[in-house]
């Protein structure tokens, strides 16, 4: 008999993420598909057959989508939520397009506030596994590897913005992800953890080096995925800039899979209606509620600015930049905003960068100046 080929499954890019769905699907016999990652090319893709208005990440995930097609790949798999925005519609919108465009491949969803069982459920219906032992595997190694590739992400950062020859922190981070993508098991991600972070740690940097420290937050899609933010965190690293994500995937994982009784302490969600509260009193979509209160934690926390990055035409994140301003009275923190779309040209966008980057370091010198008055020329 013909031994059956395994499933073939393609997924969205958003940042990293794809290493940790890829060890999902792959515990489960199923076989990822890794669509080419996101260029101008997806972009046009997704432009073109996209509904008028609609924000950049939705482009990006059908044009991913129908480059993964063009594969004979079995499966498209999309995230969706009921939310109040219009990640909402996404599934079904996509879904009608690829059918329209005469695309055969089946659809699947995976519902992001179904928590831990969605994902399950998710799983299941794509493997036709049932064996709770082998599917809580699948999913403790997904979760696990998106858990390390923030705390390495972190990692490579602090390096970027410090090293001698620029490039070199890039290059190792790279090798480092690899490293993390072919971990099979926790015990070989364990190991792959440690080799990834002294792979990192080996980049020469200068310790002295004066750099400014900068929160990124907004809408999560865009904060995670470098394509589509114009790689921010590469550019502000060539300026000496270290950066950190306010909203990340292991963040939003504690709040929407992980079981309650694996949490420790206050997580991101908790913090976001804590500290938004004066400003914004409850969700309104998207990641508005969390971008209004990571500017009040960045503030609190005393980083050097904070950067806000939304598709054009998102609704909740136009209402958190029209809520920045009444910030200002309490935070003294600079807060940059930036709107990107398939439009969005580079010249200005980086001219924008080195002016806020410029911003931050005076006023750091002044602060420290005001604080030590000697030791600052
Ligand atoms: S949060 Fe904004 S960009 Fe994201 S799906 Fe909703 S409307 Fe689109």
């Amino acid at each position: 008999m013909k031994n059956k080929r395994p499933i073939k499954v393609a997924f969205p890019h958003m940042g990293n993420v794809y290493i940790a769905w890829a060890s999902a699907l792959k515990k489960l016999g199923v076989e990822p598909f890794i669509p080419p990652y996101s260029s101008k090319k997806t972009l046009e893709l997704g432009t073109k057959y996209s509904p008028d208005s609609i924000c950049l990440p939705y482009k990006l995930i059908l044009g991913n989508f129908m480059q993964a097609l063009e594969k004979d790949v079995d499966y498209v798999a999309m995230i969706s939520s009921p939310g109040i925005c219009r990640l909402g519609e996404y599934g079904q919108s996509i879904r009608n397009i690829l059918k329209d465009l005469g695309y055969e491949s089946k659809y699947i969803e995976l519902q992001l506030y179904d928590g831990f069982k969605g994902m399950y459920k998710f799983l299941t219906e794509l493997s036709g596994i049932k064996n709770p032992i082998i599917l809580i595997k699948a999913i403790n190694i997904a979760v696990r590897k998106i858990f390390v590739l923030d705390r390495i992400e972190n990692l490579f950062s602090y390096y970027r913005a410090r090293e001698i020859t620029f490039g070199t922190a890039e290059k190792n981070y790279n090798r480092a992800l690899a490293l993390i993508l072919d971990a099979e098991n926790i015990k070989e991600l364990k190991k792959s953890e440690k080799e990834a972070v002294s792979l990192i740690k080996s980049t020469p940097i200068d310790k002295n080096r004066e750099v400014v420290n900068v929160d990124i937050t907004g809408e999560i899609f865009l904060v995670q995925d470098p394509f589509s933010n114009q790689n921010i965190e590469k550019e502000l690293g060539k300026m000496g800039v270290q950066t950190r994500r306010s909203l990340t995937v292991s963040s939003f994982l504690k709040d929407a899979i992980i079981p309650k009784c694996f949490k420790k302490g206050e997580t991101h969600l908790e913090r976001a209606f804590r500290m938004a509260k004066p400003y914004l009193m409850r969700d309104i979509g998207g990641d508005a509620l969390e971008s209004v209160s990571d500017v009040a934690y960045a503030n609190e926390r005393g980083v050097d600015g904070i950067i806000h990055i939304s598709p054009f035409t998102c609704m909740p994140e136009i209402m958190s930049q029209n809520i920045f301003p009444s910030m200002r009275e309490d935070c003294e923190i600079p807060i940059l905003t930036l709107i990107m779309d398939e439009q969005s040209g580079r010249a200005g966008y980086i001219t924008r960068l080195e002016a806020f980057v410029d911003l931050m370091k005076r006023k750091k010198f002044y602060k420290n100046k005001l604080k030590n008055p000697k030791t600052v020329a």
